[in-house]
């Protein structure tokens, strides 16, 4: 238990960062920053389903702290769809148990560990990647949230 008390569990890295609506121009959207927690508190309660207290434990917080975060996401759900906002995934305190990749080659997307960085695609073995925890500046301080395990 060294590890931050407040940097939280996501399983691994949202494959989509941006989100817009269609035909208004980027420039008089306001944005929103949807905070990686954020974003796993919607995944794991709204999009898997899964109880509250079985998603907090997933993240490592309490049931109370998953509330109030899920409450805020949906908060800004709400906001986009009505207000028409352009939303990012970005920050939050967390790291990631398990990484993704994409290959550039045959767009084949695989998971991977999260702390060794992959070198080729499996399938077709191109070097050319793209590394979504790296995406998010994240990837080797990941470590520790890996072992924790289930
Ligand atoms: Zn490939
Ligand atoms: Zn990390």
């Amino acid at each position: 238990m060294a590890r931050n008390p407040k940097a939280r569990a996501v399983s691994h890295p949202p494959l989509f960062t941006t989100f817009k609506p269609a035909g208004v121009a980027a420039t008089k959207l306001a944005t929103i920053t949807l905070e990686l927690d954020e974003y796993e508190a919607i995944r794991l309660a709204d999009y898997e389903g899964l109880e509250h207290e079985e998603a907090a434990e997933m993240m490592g917080i309490s049931r109370s702290t998953f509330t109030r975060l899920i409450e805020r996401a949906r908060k800004k759900m709400a906001l986009m769809l009505v207000e028409g906002s352009k939303v990012v995934i970005d920050g939050g305190s967390v790291h990631f148990k398990e990484n993704v990749y994409q290959c550039k080659a045959c767009n084949h997307r695989f998971r991977a560990r999260i702390h060794e960085e992959e070198k080729e695609c499996p399938l077709c073995h191109s070097s050319e990647l793209i590394d979504f925890a790296k995406g998010f500046g994240h990837g080797s301080c990941c470590h520790h949230t890996e072992e924790e395990g289930a």
